[in-house]
């Protein structure tokens, strides 16, 4: 810890553990202490710390070639664009490395589409995103943002964004007048700003509000995809396909930074060879990873697994008596409780009480906790969680 808050950045508030071992829903600190996962590094590790099956595929493939970069073909690149485009739908996938690099892929795929397709005079087009979204933290993701920390001190901004309320369809209606709006940019549910849980039916309604006016509808999945929510897709809750899919952390299960943006040909054929790239995105090392990882997902049902320790989990959050509990809220199993701060204690002080009674959760947003244990949990240790946020709201009541 004294080595971080010296060598480096500041960027970050860590909960004071320093763990070195993962295994399924659980992590140990240097010390050995043994803790249940409720982040999963931001539901980064769905399918559970180093899941064998993944890890296997890693160290197979990290012994025969690591990177080629684009430049030449690899044999495992193609292997991995049939399997994940069959997996989710899509005639075409376009691979990258972190959530933001697919998300900023996605922005310059609607306005190469914008221009070539709808035919949006050039540098006109327009996105709609919402307040209070999280796509990551690049300049012109923060450009979106309406988080001040996020964003304050970093401008210019990149121009070309209508932001709207979240889970508002007048909003939306009104916004889409806009002859040269080429793209609604959505999260299924906020995550980062507390694992907001729009309406039931505004993505379906939404989704044809987009078709209606010639508008793509793009789905950031980043942290409610694969399997998280309940489904695979959190849009598949309102059987929405959306026209560009934004995917990142457990397409890896937390192995690799592997991230990944599918849409059909008419969409995903507008960027031409040289127009957009990364050095290490489809990497043959990612590609058998990131197979790996979804294959786990399936075999092991984990979508339906999600739901059913979800509902659990929920009702156990929602039966526990304490008065810092304003509001439990989720879909299968990303959850988040909203705390009500008492004699000055708040989120944060709880995650530390939970910290030392063996589960690590971290606030967002100050004051709410979000609950995100990798979909393989076992229904004991559920269990077991739920008593340790009993009694550490308990402490402070
Ligand atoms: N999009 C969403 C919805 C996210 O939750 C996140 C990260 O939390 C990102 C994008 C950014 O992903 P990354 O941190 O891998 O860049």
């Amino acid at each position: 810890m004294e080595l971080e808050d010296k060598y480096g950045a500041h960027n970050y508030h860590p909960i004071p553990v320093v763990l070195s071992k993962g295994l399924g829903a659980k992590v140990w600190d240097v010390e050995g202490k043994e803790y249940l996962d409720f982040l999963s590094a931001y539901s980064a590790v769905n399918q559970g710390h180093c899941h064998p099956k993944i890890i296997k595929a890693l160290t197979d493939q990290a012994q025969k070639l690591t990177l080629t970069s684009r430049a030449f073909y690899n044999d495992a690149l193609g292997v991995y664009e049939k399997y994940i485009t069959g997996y989710f739908g899509y005639d075409k996938i376009l691979p990258m490395n972190s959530g933001a690099e697919a998300d900023e892929t996605a922005l310059k795929l609607i306005r190469k589409w914008a221009y070539l397709k709808k035919g949006i005079p050039e540098n006109e087009a327009k996105i709609i995103v919402c307040a209070n979204n999280f796509h990551g933290r690049t300049i012109t993701i923060i450009s979106m943002s309406t988080d001040p920390d996020a964003k304050n001190d970093f401008g210019p901004y990149t121009p070309g964004f209508i932001t709207i309320p979240y889970n508002d369809l007048d909003a939306l209606a009104k916004a889409l007048e806009d002859k040269y709006v080429a793209g609604f940019l959505v999260e299924p549910i906020q995550g980062e700003a507390g694992v907001m849980v729009p309406d039931e039916g505004y993505l379906k309604k939404a989704y044809e509000m987009c078709k209606a006016n010639n508008v793509l509808f793009v789905a950031d999945e980043v942290q409610t995809g694969i399997a998280r929510t309940g489904k695979l897709l959190a849009c598949d809750h309102e059987g929405v396909r959306p026209d560009v899919l934004i995917l990142g952390k457990a397409l890896s299960g937390g192995a690799y930074p592997i991230s990944a943006v599918l849409a059909d040909d008419d969409i995903m054929l507008t960027i031409k060879p040289g127009e957009h790239g990364s050095t290490f995105g489809g990497n043959p090392l990612a590609a058998r990873i990131a197979v790996a990882a979804l294959e786990v997902i399936h075999e092991e049902k984990l979508a339906e697994r999600a739901e059913k320790m979800g509902t659990i989990f929920r009702n156990g959050l929602r039966a526990i008596k304490s008065d810092m509990v304003a509001e439990v809220r989720g879909k299968g199993l990303l959850n988040a409780m909203v705390i009500a701060p008492k004699n000055g204690k708040t989120a944060w002080d709880v995650c530390l009480k939970m910290a030392e009674l063996g589960l690590l959760a971290k606030p967002t947003h100050d004051h709410i906790i979000r609950f995100a244990p990798p979909l393989v949990i076992e229904e004991e240790d559920l269990k077991r969680a739920l008593n340790i946020v009993e009694t550490a709201l308990k402490f402070f009541n």
